[in-house]
């Protein structure tokens, strides 16, 4: 499998029937980075920043942050890499930022919450990777948004940076984009308001499933209920996939769902053209692409979605399409 999968490493990533599918990495840590060049992903559509915080012993200064990111954009080699900004808490804790116990963590002063609170830690970040970019370009994800007005909270931050970065003499990115995950349901709701903001949005399925099903992401005991591609999750991303073309702003996928096959093909088929994945999963994801005509499964996804009815029944007709094909 690993030769067939290599095989296809520089083959463009095309359905069948001419649809593009960019195919992309999640990522975290810079020893993650160089698998790029063997699997021919087009870059990393998320690069989970607080991973390196959370190896570290202590928090990174300025200075190891501007040698953390400048690495990263090294190692891709001109390809994109969007670098979220921290998302600590939850279930990622960082052992020398004091964690307080919370009865909840997941919904709990984790994040993008913590980080407008406290915002000292991602101006730093934020300094640390426009002055990393050094002129080149730059794609920043802000995680765990509720409110719209989060994120333009966020903007602010970004916006007092740039200044301080002509102040000191630093070149701006040549293209700066400022992206918001969505992964609260309420944002869901205003993505009317959301997408004129952002300059690209990503979908964070493992939180966004979670909290739509009110189901932990990790505890295997409600892993039934979790099913990310049961029709009311897929009814959700496709509301988001379908926001995101009638403004024109990019969306990607980037929760775990997206390297699976069968859970591809149903973010594929409701029109969602970047995935992106551990890069375990691009060999496998890249051969479904190559050998599927989207445009005929497209049509019966979305009929079953606007008929509605099991919650398994996607998973039924994928494995029916699969046999056809
Ligand atoms: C997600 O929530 O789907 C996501 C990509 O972020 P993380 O798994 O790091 O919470
Ligand atoms: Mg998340």
């Amino acid at each position: 499998r690993q030769e067939r999968f290599a095989a296809l490493r520089d083959k463009p990533s095309i359905t069948r029937d001419g649809v593009e599918i960019t195919l992309l990495h999640n990522s975290g840590l810079i020893a993650d980075l160089p698998a790029i060049e063997e699997t021919g992903a087009a870059g990393i559509g998320l690069f989970r920043t607080e991973l390196q915080f959370m190896i570290a012993s202590k928090l990174p200064r300025l200075a190891e942050q501007v040698e953390l990111y400048s690495e990263a954009m090294e190692l891709v080699n001109g390809r994109p890499i969007v670098f979220r900004l921290l998302d600590i808490g939850g279930d990622k804790v960082v052992p020398y930022l004091r964690a307080e116990a919370e009865e909840n963590p997941a919904m709990g002063w984790r994040s993008l919450r913590l980080a407008l609170d406290r915002p000292g830690l991602i101006r730093t970040q934020i300094r640390g990777l426009l002055q990393a970019a050094n002129g080149r370009d730059l794609d920043i994800l802000v995680p765990m948004i509720t409110d719209a007005t989060e994120f333009r909270e966020a903007r602010k931050v970004l916006d007092v940076e740039l200044k301080r970065l002509d102040n000191a003499g630093f070149k701006r990115p040549k293209n700066l984009r400022f992206g918001a995950m969505i992964e609260v349901p309420s944002l869901l709701f205003e993505l009317d308001h959301l997408l004129p903001m952002t300059d690209f949005v990503s979908i964070g399925s493992n939180d966004l499933v979670q909290f739509l099903t009110a189901a932990d992401r990790a505890n295997s005991r409600v892993v039934r209920r979790y099913d990310p591609i049961a029709i009311p999750r897929l009814r959700a991303f496709k509301h988001v996939a379908d926001a995101a073309k009638r403004h024109n702003v990019p969306l990607t996928m980037c929760g775990e769902l997206a390297g699976r096959p069968i859970e591809a093909l149903a973010l594929m088929a409701i029109g969602i053209d970047r995935l992106s994945m551990a890069a375990s999963s691009i060999g496998q994801i890249k051969e479904l692409v190559l050998s599927l005509d989207l445009q005929a499964i497209r049509g019966q996804i979305c009929a079953a979605l606007d008929e509605g009815g099991d919650p398994l029944i996607i998973r039924d007709l994928i494995y029916d399409l699969a046999d056809r094909q």
